[in-house]
């Protein structure tokens, strides 16, 4: 079974409480606690030892990835993170000073956006480090911007660089809330995701609710460095395209915004952001299903066809 299907299966008959706004299936829950202008966003995430970091890594890092990986969901609504809970499950033999720096990754992070560590837990895993973060934040009222929204006719934005995150980003990556809480008070935002399973993947989430689909423009997908270098290097590696297209952990916003506005908003971009570049990417579209359009036409580009994508490296 595969994860989202597992998913789905839990939480479709789950008791649920009216202060709930918006459950499982965004990238944050939206709670309305009856404060007069505020909802407040809750999230929750893990790292397991082995999938999301290999043993030894660099314990700082590890702690930045733990709650930048909250940080950018928190983004991708809009919102302002403000408070934490971690849990540690430790291995039996552990070491406390690395431990110790695993947490100093966290600090780091969290004094940068304002986030208070408020508690958590330590329990043990004999075989594998797991740092589980919870993630308590606010967005204005009106202001959340969720996964559903999009229209046919907006354009697709994402920011920064795609693919090859495995070269270092994943541990590096700076979550997008000071551009998103941006986007979502100056631009009418219709729908927003941070990329964290890769863009052909995470497009899926913006259209499944209205049964929209999207035309994206590959020469307009933003390829990072290590992605076309790794291209060139290995004829086994992914050609850069295909990598940026489905390459996890780029942690970079995915969003959608009426077509009228998008010279404004790209203007605008350069002026506010003039170090992280915003692209254009492609638009939504009335029917369902994914395409690419390239030199030689439009074809449709599906999550397990893509692999026969042609493309010029
Ligand atoms: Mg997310």
């Amino acid at each position: 079974m595969r994860e989202f299907e597992l998913i789905e299966r839990l939480t479709r008959s789950l008791y649920t409480h009216p202060m709930v706004l918006v459950g499982a299936g965004d990238d944050c829950a939206v709670l309305d606690v009856g404060l007069p202008e505020r909802l407040l966003l809750f999230k929750t995430d893990a790292v397991v030892e082995g999938i999301h970091f290999t043993s030894g890594a660099p314990a700082e890092k590890i702690g930045h990835k733990a709650l930048g990986r909250c940080l950018s969901d928190i983004a991708a609504m809009g919102g302002t993170p403000t408070t934490a809970l971690v849990t540690l499950a430790l291995p039996t033999a552990f070491d406390p000073a690395y431990i110790q720096r695993i947490y100093a990754g966290i600090d780091v992070l969290a004094r940068r956006f304002d986030v208070a560590v408020a508690g958590g837990e330590t329990t043990t895993n004999p075989e594998r480090l797991l740092i589980s973060i919870s993630l308590l934040g606010w967005v204005s009222r009106g202001k959340a911007v969720l996964r559903s929204g999009a229209k046919p006719g907006d354009v697709l934005f994402v920011t920064g660089e795609l693919g090859g995150s495995i070269h270092g980003k994943h541990f590096e990556f700076e979550p997008r809330l000071t551009e998103a809480r941006w986007l979502a008070e100056e631009f009418p935002v219709h729908s927003m995701i941070d990329l964290s399973d890769g863009l052909a993947g995470d497009l899926r989430h913006l259209l499944k609710a209205d049964g929209l689909g999207a035309e994206l423009l590959g020469s307009a997908i933003p390829i990072s460095r290590e992605t076309r270098r790794a291209s060139k290097l290995s004829t086994s590696a992914k050609p850069a395209l295909l990598a940026a297209l489905t390459d996890g952990e780029d942690f970079e916003l995915l969003f959608t915004a009426p077509g009228a506005e998008a010279v404004k908003l790209l203007d605008a971009w350069k002026t506010r952001f003039p170090q992280l570049a915003l692209h254009c990417i492609g638009k939504i579209t009335a029917t369902p299903g994914v395409s690419i359009r390239d030199r030689q036409g439009v074809r449709p580009l599906n999550v397990h066809g893509y692999e026969h994508f042609a493309e010029p490296r």
